[in-house]
């Protein structure tokens, strides 16, 4: 039977403590315990359905890792702060000191800063290949590697991993695959392909209110146990816990995900396919012309589309940045980073959210100046919000003045 991620959030179902259609929120960072047995027993992981300390799990963020891994189709989850905190402690708990990682070199910008800059300091090194290239990333495995790290969709280039070929490689191998699923949440369902972890950013669609900051890592019950153990449980001893104010905020929001997908992938297919047709660089992978178009159809959830995301390349950075002020004063967007809300979203990749990947690199994996990403927002009229964009693009001769566009 094929996988429905939003039928498995509808079907959560919730009694709150005075029979709330809402859980109640856990407003506490301690718990008592009526008998002292008790306590020793919570410590050493034995009190099922005991809290001891927020930063462990709290009733609230048990009920949003619930939703989370059963939208992901894992045994449970562990919720945490930010995207970053989720990520890093997962790393953190997959590696040690000798061991390596094999990583897509297109990544999230604090990602590829992690791996690149801050865990050779504890001696976990990492190799960044051509996701797309299956024989370079078996070629970069060696006897220490312990992960595969990729996003399904990558930031900021929109690469698409082939996560059930990838998944054969890392079992070949004896090792995990880890993915990082921000920017498709519910279109593509890694661990029905095979993956071992999924990783998300919160912050971005799955919350969509650009309110808070979260993180999740959605898993085996006995990975997540072994990273909250308070002996050395990476979730546990770095401490990227959620508050549970905003466990319970977010939870709300993932009802509407599923209609949110749908129609931030409309949007955005309709602006891509219009602007490609006009004959600017564009890049979404919903397109026929995006070099992993059928690799995504052959993984997604097809009801979601191909998300949210796109990028243009206007030329150079002067013409992009020049477009982002006017479209920002044109109230099209905001010029900002990060993704999922109900306005479209954007910024230049090169000089915000990839600026840790040193220029030649930039260059060599094709983020170029004029890169313009688009996060596609819940616009009604998406036809209103082309003709207003098409005409910021006239006045600043990224397209020609008599350009049709109907
Ligand atoms: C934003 C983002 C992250 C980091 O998440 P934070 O919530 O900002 O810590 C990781 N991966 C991807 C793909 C992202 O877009």
């Amino acid at each position: 039977m094929k996988f429905k991620p939003a039928n498995r959030i509808q079907d959560l179902q919730y009694f709150g403590e005075f029979g709330g259609v809402n859980p109640s929120i856990s407003d506490s960072a301690t718990y008592t315990f009526l008998s002292a047995k008790t306590m020793l027993d919570t410590f050493e992981g034995h009190a099922e359905g005991c809290y001891l300390y927020s930063r462990h799990t709290s009733p609230s963020n048990l009920y949003l890792g619930e939703a989370l891994a059963a939208m992901e189709g894992t045994e449970t989850a562990h919720v945490a702060g930010s995207g970053m905190g989720a990520i890093t402690a997962t790393l953190l708990h997959f590696c040690g000191a000798g061991d390596h990682i094999v990583s897509s070199r297109t990544i999230y910008g604090g990602t590829y800063a992690f791996l690149k800059n801050f865990t050779p300091r504890f001696n976990v090194n990492t190799d960044f290949v051509d996701i797309t290239k299956l024989d370079l990333v078996e070629a970069a495995i060696n006897e220490n590697t312990k992960v595969i790290y990729c996003e399904s969709v990558s930031n900021p280039l929109l690469e698409v991993a082939d996560i059930k070929e990838l998944a054969k490689l890392a079992k070949k191998h004896g090792i995990k695959l880890l993915v990082d699923n921000t920017f498709s949440p519910m279109s593509i369902s890694p661990i029905e392909l095979g993956a071992d972890v999924v990783l998300h950013s919160l912050t971005k669609f799955i919350n969509g209110t650009n309110d808070t900051m979260g993180g999740v890592v959605c898993g085996s019950q006995e990975l997540i146990n072994s990273m909250r153990s308070v002996i050395d449980g990476s979730a546990m001893l770095l401490g990227p816990a959620m508050d549970s104010m905003r466990a319970a905020s977010i939870l709300k929001n993932m009802r509407t995900l599923h209609i949110r997908m749908k129609q931030h992938s409309k949007n955005a297919t309709y602006l891509a396919e219009r602007f490609e047709n006009l004959g600017l660089k564009t890049v979404y992978p919903g397109l026929v012309s995006h070099p992993s178009h059928e690799i995504f159809k052959s993984m997604m959830n097809e009801e979601y589309g191909f998300g949210g995301m796109l990028t243009i390349d206007v030329g150079s950075l002067d013409k992009a940045n020049e477009l982002m002020e006017l479209m920002q004063h044109e109230n099209l967007g905001y010029l900002a980073v990060s993704l999922g809300f109900y306005k479209t979203l954007f910024s230049a990749p090169g000089t915000s959210t990839s600026s840790e990947i040193p220029e030649d690199e930039q260059e060599e994996m094709g983020l170029t100046d004029g890169l313009i990403r688009f996060s596609i927002g819940l616009d009604n009229d998406i036809e209103r919000t082309f003709q207003v964009m098409v005409a910021c693009m006239q006045k600043l001769n990224i397209l020609e003045k008599e350009t049709v566009t109907v």
